[in-house]
């Protein structure tokens, strides 16, 4: 009887081309080929199969398996579904981190939009010009602005500043000595070290010093004949507290320039400008670094994001000294960094905003330097909005404006806070507060534009800082469709 039953259930099954005519089907033939869609199906009901034969002994387990067209049409649509919307997409950054790269780091300006829609869809002077009628340079498009900002003599752009610091070494010191500061040698993300990046390039690490301490003669000491490059790293993502002593700046490109050595600095989120932050101060901007670096007979480099604190498209600087610049740029793996013309058109729209000194509208320059009370009015805003949304239902017992810490992240200033506000969201009592609160933030998560929040004492916090124009209604959407599923959250 068990095994005559399967047999049924595995008989009534329709055939593909069947299912394949169905409605749904064509609907999503239309978007996805036949033979996706074909695919997808084959995957939902070898599923369904395997699950017939597994079932116990249960009858009435294998009688939901009854109506096979029924359970096949919404596993399939539901798998269908999933494949066909885009996976990249735009969320709602509520976690008041302002370079957060899980969630890509800089949202560009309109100025920068505007320039990649004017230049993706067409043909462009890319590497042409348009005068000679002949070959131009890639980069020449941003080498003049960013030494007209940064005071640099020469700059090179490539895919990020990890590209940056591994073709800047391999250029200048492949086969030979580059020494660094053993409180230097950091991991940033989960996959730039300094170490692994130095042997890539095939250069050889000296380290130098202690971890919380180096000293000028511990790298004169450690210099040799095969030296090429004094380097130094931006720790980023982490502080030392306590007894730290450094080397300068000053001090390295001082040595560097008396042993004809290069002096290479890893700025990491490269502060393109002075920033009115009381904190920023103790951070000097890519134009502070060279200066301080320069002498007359040394050469030095600086390398840095484009789209961590200067707030542009994912790209890598290499400025400073002609001489090194130029060598560089002869490198062949410049071939295999070069930066795509979507990123260039948006990367020079951003500088152009820095030499109007327009970088206000830049908008994490814009998110650091938001004023309390505008943030204030923004989360009493957004607080009436949400209040308005959930009006009558017992879910949330409190919907509150709260101070926040924000953080600019990217690993810039990690111990610095930025006080703002949001909105905190407290779910009515139950045995277990802290399940709800992460029930909720799930739930915000897979809204249509995910929402994502922070969790404090058992709320979730909607950060406003890193809120951009329209998000407020995203989230007040978002909340709603929470709302929607209501019964859903009440059985977590
Ligand atoms: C972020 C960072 C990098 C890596 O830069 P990407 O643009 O992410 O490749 C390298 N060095 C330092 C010091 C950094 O902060």
């Amino acid at each position: 009887m068990q095994k005559e039953l399967s047999v049924a259930l595995l008989r009534s099954i329709p055939a593909m081309e069947d299912l394949l005519n169905t409605a749904w089907a064509k609907e999503f033939s239309a978007s996805m080929g036949r033979n996706t869609v074909k695919q997808i199906i084959t995957e939902a009901v070898t599923g369904i199969k395997s699950e017939i034969l597994s079932a116990n002994n249960n009858d009435n387990d294998k009688a939901d398996y009854v109506a096979t067209n029924d359970l096949i049409a919404s596993r399939a649509t539901a798998l269908l579904h999933l494949k066909s919307a885009s996976t990249l997409k735009y969320v709602v950054n509520a976690s008041g981190v302002i370079i957060h790269t899980n969630l890509g780091r800089s949202p560009l300006a309109d100025e920068a939009l505007q320039a990649v829609y004017n230049i993706a869809g067409k043909y462009s002077t890319l590497e042409y010009d348009p005068k000679t009628g002949e070959r131009g340079g890639r980069n020449a498009h941003v080498e003049w602005l960013l030494c007209q900002i940064s005071g640099a003599e020469a700059a090179l752009v490539v895919n990020n500043n990890a590209a940056a610091v591994l073709l800047a070494l391999s250029a200048t010191a492949v086969g030979r000595e580059v020494i660094v500061s053993a409180g230097e040698l950091v991991e940033i993300g989960d996959s730039f070290r300094i170490p692994e990046i130095l042997s890539f390039s095939g250069a050889k690490m000296i380290s130098v010093g202690c971890t919380n301490s180096t000293h000028i003669d511990d790298y004169r000491k450690a210099i040799t004949e095969n030296t090429a490059v004094l380097l130094k790293v931006h720790p980023s993502n982490y502080r030392i507290d306590g007894f730290v002593k450094y080397t300068s700046r000053k001090e390295l490109a001082e040595l560097a320039a008396e042993c004809g050595l290069v002096f290479m600095e890893d700025l990491g989120s490269g502060l393109l400008c002075r920033l009115d932050l009381p904190f920023a101060n103790h951070t000097p901007s890519v134009r502070d670094c060279l200066h301080e670096a320069v002498s007359k007979s040394g050469s030095n480099v600086v390398t840095f994001s484009g789209d961590k604190l200067l707030g542009g498209p994912q790209i890598g600087v290499i400025a400073g000294s002609k001489t090194i610049i130029d060598k560089i740029k002869r490198h062949q793996l410049l071939r295999a960094l070069r930066v795509d013309k979507m990123t260039l058109a948006a990367f020079e729209a951003t500088l152009r905003l820095y030499l109007a000194g327009k970088q206000t509208s830049i908008p994490v320059i814009g998110m650091i330097e938001a004023g309390k009370k505008m943030l204030l009015d923004t989360a009493r805003r957004l607080c009436r909005m949400l209040k308005r949304e959930v009006k009558d239902l017992p879910f949330f017992d409190v919907i509150e404006v709260v101070e926040t810490e924000d953080a600019i992240g990217g690993g810039s200033f990690p111990t610095d806070v930025l006080h703002g506000y949001g909105v905190s969201l407290h779910c009515a009592a139950t045995e277990n507060q802290s399940l709800r609160a992460q029930a909720l933030a799930a739930q915000l998560r897979s809204a249509v534009v995910p929402v994502i929040a922070t969790i404090r004492n058992d709320c979730v916090i909607l950060h406003v800082r890193t809120l951009l124009t329209g998000d407020e209604k995203l989230i007040a959407a978002g909340l709603k469709e929470v709302c929607t599923n209501i019964g859903d959250l009440r059985r977590l």
